[in-house]
């Protein structure tokens, strides 16, 4: 079993993150072409395309804004000429009390929208649409358990978000399959990245490992080896599937 993915550009959303920059050094040791997507203009970005190599190149969305997701997809498409693989991996974690106002807690609720669930959803769109052209692709879209268990109660719109992208993926599997396009979901539990990293300055660990059946909180090196495998094609027969990524903390 080998796997290369010299020739595959991979657009990779969220890419100077905890899960994003650890699955888009793994993706290029395979040979990849990375389109490095940044939420701003990041040394970051700029310096995680030049350390991967593979004419990998940085890009830059705030994708809290629709729009900017279609610009995004179109902008690498202009520089590489084709994308192989899409990762939707930006995401935020915002909480959100009940006993905000209604219209604060409705911002709240579109901004998790906007960004988890619209902007990914957009770039899908525009993968499938480029896709079909090219004779396939691949889609992974980096969910979470809370999709499928659900979030504690501030975080009502981070589970609607990630549910959301569980059955646009299942949806785009089951009706592109035939033009060679597959969709797969990832759902991790607590991962120590940038986005959890409050929460276990104020908290520690010991109450993540305490609910995981493992001894060890799930580290990005631990997600990227599943995208790796996904974006190869060996996993193609899993498509709309979803592959968890939680130490055993959610056993569905
Ligand atoms: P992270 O905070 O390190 O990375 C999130 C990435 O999303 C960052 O690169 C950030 O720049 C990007 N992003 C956030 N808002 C954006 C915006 N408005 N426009 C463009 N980009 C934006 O966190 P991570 O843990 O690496 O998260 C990666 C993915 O994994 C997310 O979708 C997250 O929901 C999911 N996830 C994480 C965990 C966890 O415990 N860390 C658990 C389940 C799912």
């Amino acid at each position: 079993m080998k796997i290369d993915l010299k020739n595959k550009v991979v657009l990779f959303t969220g890419a100077t993150g905890g899960i994003g920059a650890a699955s888009v050094r793994a993706l290029a040791q395979y040979g990849a072409t990375i389109a490095v997507h940044g939420h701003t203009q990041s040394r970051k970005a700029v310096q995680l395309a030049r350390i991967i190599g593979n004419r990998s190149q940085p890009f830059f969305a705030d994708l809290s804004q629709s729009k900017n997701a279609e610009k995004l997809f179109k902008t690498v498409l202009g520089a590489y000429g084709r994308i192989n693989v899409l990762v939707n991996n930006a995401g935020l974690y915002h909480a959100s009390p009940m006993n905000k106002s209604t219209d604060g807690w409705l911002a709240d609720w579109d901004k998790t929208m906007t960004v988890n669930l619209t902007s990914a959803a957009i770039l899908c769109r525009s993968a499938v649409r480029h896709f079909r052209k090219l004779g396939g692709g691949r889609i992974i879209n980096i969910a979470s358990r809370a999709a499928w268990r659900g979030d504690t109660k501030d975080y009502l719109a981070y589970a609607a978000a990630k549910a959301g992208m569980v059955a646009m993926s299942k949806t785009i599997a089951r009706a592109y399959g035939k033009d060679n396009i597959q969709s797969f979901v990832i759902a991790p539990g607590y991962v120590r990245t940038p986005m959890t990293a409050k929460y276990i300055r104020e908290h520690g660990t010991v109450s993540i490992i305490r609910e995981l059946a493992l001894n060890k909180m799930t580290g990005p090196e631990d997600v990227a080896p599943t995208i790796v495998f996904l974006a190869s094609g060996l996993m193609d027969h899993a498509t709309g599937g979803t592959i968890d990524i939680n130490a055993g903390s959610y056993v569905r």
